[in-house]
């Protein structure tokens, strides 16, 4: 259950904008993209806005273990743990999908303009493409997976050539391939 629902997106509309993304950082899209070093511009890119990102000591109790990143929106602050922020600028896959996931709610809701609300109960049922959480997953598998490139690549090529992890390597290839689980 999500604390918030945004407005509804299509997988096409995010992966629009994600390709929006690599076209406006100038990166092809048979290359890995430069999370890292884009999070590090972004201070600078969206300096009317006022963002900032703030790398945070691993004991700092605002982010824990299940939530080593998050993005005030509307605030424009990006928090991340000092060890995720060193494995995504080291090209760990994880920390590369939590730094993209990031971007992600940040462009959705803040360059984008998907509007959050608060689910009025933790009862209220958020269809997948109005939940922020499955937005920003959406987002940073296809800012960092690109579909068209990915459709003609193995998980071993997936995850070598985009720098990500196993699993998500495994999920954007099932994803693309239509395949819903995995069968052994
Ligand atoms: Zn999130």
């Amino acid at each position: 259950m999500s604390e918030f629902r945004s407005g509804p997106l299509t997988i096409k509309a995010i992966r629009m904008v994600a390709q929006a993304i690599r076209d406006f950082y100038g990166i092809s899209n048979d290359k890995p993209f430069p999370i890292a070093h884009f999070i590090e511009n972004m201070p600078r890119m969206f300096a009317k806005t006022g963002f900032e990102f703030h790398v945070l000591t691993d004991s700092n109790p605002r982010l824990d273990d299940k939530h080593p990143a998050n993005t005030d929106v509307a605030n424009h602050i990006m928090y991340m743990k000092q060890t995720t922020y060193d494995n995504m600028c080291d090209g760990h896959g994880f920390e590369r999908f939590t730094g993209s996931h990031e971007v992600g709610h940040y462009i959705l809701s803040c360059v984008y303009g998907v509007p959050l609300y608060r689910t009025l109960s933790d009862d209220e049922d958020v269809p997948s493409y109005m939940n922020p959480e499955w937005q920003a997953d959406t987002f940073a598998a296809e800012l960092l997976m690109p579909y068209d490139e990915c459709l003609y690549l193995s998980v071993e090529e997936i995850e070598r050539r985009y720098c990500v992890s196993k699993k998500a390597a495994q999920t954007r290839f099932n994803k693309i391939n239509g395949i819903s689980k995995i069968i052994l």
